[in-house]
């Protein structure tokens, strides 16, 4: 049985783009950049991954018709990884060829473990070729990820920091907030000290009083670097670090198959349920 949309609406901006437009155009109209996301992963036939291709491409030209200040982000399970490693490669590239020629930019979110070392093998063949259209995730949970962020920072690569949405566990990933946390800003510093322009994926007030803090007192220009969010949370506070000149971007998912997305939503924050349900009485 499906959920119906009304579940989602609090996380989710539409089930289709054409939906979703008004918000994206909302948030824009805020001052704050937006990051489309077509929802879904694991595609398991090669017709539906290149049809996913297609509606990536169909997306970076509907940001274009419609003056939107909006990137995308992909997961490459969606493009055939489970499939086969070159094909996904070539479907990457084919929408990656697109985001170049209009000057657009993509970003490969990071899924669970068991794909971490081939993402970021593909993202790192796509930096060489498409620099300044491509940038990934690392997820500050996972041990290995001290030695990838100094290895991406090496490149000058285009990263987003979040904690990690996946369960994983504890023999190769930090399970307490605390330690977290810490590996978090360890892993920002570097980012912060050699990459141009690293962004923060966090609704944590630590983390963001953190950077604050970490940046003043080093120096660190608040244009140089970005905060995001995801769409339906703190959406004041992104508000108000605009206003205070930090930059800003809200993660804003979109379509039909938002089970899995809406569900990670949930399981990180007790809250989140309950913000659901005010969403859902609310007319
Ligand atoms: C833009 C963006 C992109 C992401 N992309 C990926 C990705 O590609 N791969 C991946 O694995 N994960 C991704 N994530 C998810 C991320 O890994 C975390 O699972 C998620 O952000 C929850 O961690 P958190 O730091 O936001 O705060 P949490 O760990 O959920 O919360 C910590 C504390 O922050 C405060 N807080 C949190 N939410 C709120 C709120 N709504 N209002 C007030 N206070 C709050 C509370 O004090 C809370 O106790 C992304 C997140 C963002 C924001």
């Amino acid at each position: 049985m499906k959920l119906p949309f009304i579940f989602a609406k609090r996380f989710v901006a539409g089930e289709s783009f054409t939906e979703s437009i008004p918000k994206a155009k909302e948030l824009n109209n805020k001052n704050l950049k937006l990051t489309l996301d077509l929802l879904g992963e694991n595609v398991e036939d090669r017709k539906t991954a290149s049809d996913t291709v297609d509606s990536y491409i169909r997306l970076l030209d509907g940001i274009k018709e419609n003056n939107l200040d909006s990137s995308i982000s992909i997961k490459i399970t969606m493009m055939g990884l489970d499939i086969d490693h070159d094909f996904c490669r070539e479907n990457l590239f084919r929408l990656l060829d697109v985001a170049q020629a209009h000057d657009q930019f993509v970003r490969i979110d990071m899924e669970g473990s068991d794909y971490t070392q081939v993402t970021l093998d593909i993202f790192k063949e796509a930096h060489e070729k498409y620099r300044g259209h491509i940038g990934t995730v690392i997820q500050s949970m996972l041990y290995r990820s001290v030695n990838d962020i100094n290895e991406l920072a090496e490149m000058n690569a285009d990263i987003r920091l979040v904690k990690g949405a996946y369960k994983e566990p504890a023999n190769i990933a930090h399970q307490n907030m605390p330690d977290i946390r810490a590996a978090f800003k360890e892993q920002a510093k570097v980012l912060l000290e050699k990459t141009s322009f690293p962004r923060f994926g966090t609704h944590d007030d630590e983390l963001i009083d953190w950077l604050k803090t970490y940046t003043t007192d080093n120096n660190i220009p608040r244009e140089s670097f970005e905060f995001q969010m995801l769409y339906g949370l703190r959406e004041d506070t992104m508000v108000q670090l605009t206003e205070e000149g930090y930059r800003t971007r809200i993660y804003v998912p979109f379509g039909t198959d938002w089970l899995p997305y809406f569900t990670r939503r949930l399981a990180e924050r007790k809250e989140n349920i309950w913000f659901v349900l005010s969403t859902m009485f609310k007319k």
